[in-house]
């Protein structure tokens, strides 16, 4: 590659960011394009389930440069450009519309993306999935309306997530098919502290349940079936929150805040 040669970088998240942003900082003094799906310049994922969620901080907080730099840096932002394609014979990649960009290097930082759920109902209104700043300002919005959440699955995201939900005096029903939240990246002992904290905020924990169904009418999503429970429950919103496939039986929905993720791929 010359100086002079093009440096395309397909996914605008932190990755790609960072990666342009040491490209210029190393001294390579080429075309630097960064293509992203999303319409938002690059930012962070944590506060989505954290400051901004609970609206502690402002959107600003969460990009990870200021709006100028891309300019300030001469790196060719385009945003809502979804890469469909790469033609590794004519060094291009291709972008849905059919727009071909030709590179020198390419770099991939498409990041992940939030596993769906095989369970029926999973896409009636009211199921949520947390992942991009688009989908907690769905959330947020939810908060203002709901009575009750069910969120699912107690890992990190999902706590965090129900904690926010308490904080926006929301009654919250979690989820998870372990007896514990976060066990597996915790163990006992500590599950057993998140847990007592949680329940100590008013969050309804259903510990060592799995969903196989979210139910609805008119195409809302109103309740959940889980078989082991044998009853159906009402609901007002669904998230499902992230975890780790669980191989004997499919998991379930409800506010989604990650249920595992899968590599993005093109
Ligand atoms: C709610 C939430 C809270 C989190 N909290 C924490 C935390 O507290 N601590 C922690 O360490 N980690 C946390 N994480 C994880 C952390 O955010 C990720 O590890 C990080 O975002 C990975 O960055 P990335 O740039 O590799 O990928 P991503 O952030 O996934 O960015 C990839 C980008 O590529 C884009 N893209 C994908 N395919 C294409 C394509 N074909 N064409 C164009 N663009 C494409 C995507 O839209 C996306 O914008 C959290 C994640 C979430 C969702």
């Amino acid at each position: 590659m010359t100086a002079q040669g093009t440096f395309v970088i397909v996914g605008a998240g932190l990755a790609g960011a960072k990666a342009a942003e040491g490209l210029r900082t190393e001294g390579f003094g080429g075309r630097v394009v960064l293509l992203g799906e999303e319409a938002e310049r690059p930012y962070d994922r944590p506060p989505l389930s954290k400051d901004y969620l609970q609206a502690k901080s402002e959107k600003e907080k969460i990009y990870v440069h200021p709006e100028g730099w891309y300019d300030g840096h001469d790196v060719e932002l385009r945003l809502d450009s979804r890469v469909v394609a790469i033609d590794r014979v004519a060094h291009q990649v291709i972008m849905l519309g059919g727009e071909a960009v030709s590179y020198d290097k390419l770099l991939l930082t498409t990041g992940s993306s939030p596993r769906q759920l095989p369970v029926r109902g999973n896409h009636l209104e009211g199921v949520l999935y947390l992942r991009g700043v688009k989908d907690c300002e769905a959330i947020k919005a939810a908060f203002a309306t709901a009575k009750r959440v069910v969120i699912i699955g107690a890992g990190w995201i999902g706590l965090e997530t129900a904690a926010a939900a308490r904080a926006a005096a929301v009654d919250v029903s979690l989820l998870e098919t372990a007896r514990l939240p976060l066990l597996g990246v915790l163990g006992p002992e500590v599950a057993e502290i998140y847990a007592a904290l949680h329940t100590g905020h008013g969050v309804e924990l259903r510990m060592g349940v799995e969903v196989a169904e979210i139910i609805g009418a008119d195409r809302q999503a109103s309740g959940f079936v889980s078989p082991m429970a044998a009853r159906s429950r009402p609901m007002w919103s669904w998230w499902v929150s992230a975890s780790r496939p669980t191989p004997s039986w499919p998991r379930w929905p409800v506010w989604q805040s990650t249920t595992g993720s899968s590599s993005a791929s093109i």
